[in-house]
């Protein structure tokens, strides 16, 4: 199968007739290979327009939300991020491409340790992965110049506020544990500033500032 081919095509059609302006986001996306992170089982449909399992009752996002997530951070190349819910790693690997580190956190200790993996072998030597409760962040690196969280929570984790630089931007879904919308926080010194993009639905984000393991 030709991948490269697969992947300009996710570009023209599902991301570009969609909005997604950025020029760096659309190239991180015709790079990065979708289809490692994916897995064996979802190789023939790790470009279609759609999230996809990947064990342990989790999914990969769908391209669109990984690319206006990511298009919402507005990264430069010089930004320190932090994101909650690894998962595949597919969405982190785009940000290695587009920041300058980046630090990844998934509960699911088997999703954390394929990631790690997979990112050792493509030699992304500035995404750090750890193992545990994003929702409570990673203290001992703050502050992050951009926070996302690619699982649905029912509030913005207080410890992830903190943790988020002056001027930096924050991108999670809120909403119930069936529907969200994608909110974007910037911090300013004087407090915050929301504004909500598109509805959405992700798995729930489980954890001491999230949603409790039903
Ligand atoms: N970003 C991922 C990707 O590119 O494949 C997709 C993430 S998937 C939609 C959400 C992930 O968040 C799941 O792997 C889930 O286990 C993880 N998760 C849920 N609660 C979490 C928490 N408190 N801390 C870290 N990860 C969490």
């Amino acid at each position: 199968m030709e991948y490269q081919k697969l992947r300009d095509r996710m570009v023209e059609n599902q991301l570009i007739p969609r909005g997604i302006k950025d020029p760096r986001v659309l190239d991180a996306m015709r790079r990065v290979p979708r289809h490692i992170f994916a897995g064996g089982h979802n190789l023939a449909n790790a470009y279609d327009d759609m999230a996809l399992p990947i064990g342990e009752g989790q999914t990969i996002s769908q391209p669109y939300m990984v690319a206006i997530m990511t298009e919402l951070l507005e990264l430069k190349g010089t930004e320190k991020v932090l994101e909650i819910g690894t998962g595949s790693g597919y969405q982190g690997a785009v940000l290695g491409e587009l920041a300058k580190d980046v630090y990844t956190i998934e509960r699911i200790a088997s999703l954390s340790d394929r990631a790690a993996a997979e990112y050792r072998t493509l030699g992304s030597d500035n995404i750090h992965v750890r193992t545990g409760d994003g929702t409570v962040g990673w203290p001992e690196e703050a502050p992050f110049d951009r926070i996302i969280i690619t699982a649905a929570s029912p509030q913005i984790p207080e410890p992830l506020m903190e943790q988020l630089a002056v001027n930096g931007i924050l991108v999670i879904p809120v909403g119930s544990r069936y529907s969200q919308q994608l909110l974007k926080i910037t911090k300013t010194a004087n407090g915050f500033t929301e504004q909500y993009h598109t509805p959405c639905v992700f798995v729930p984000l489980i954890g001491k500032y999230g949603w409790e393991e039903e």
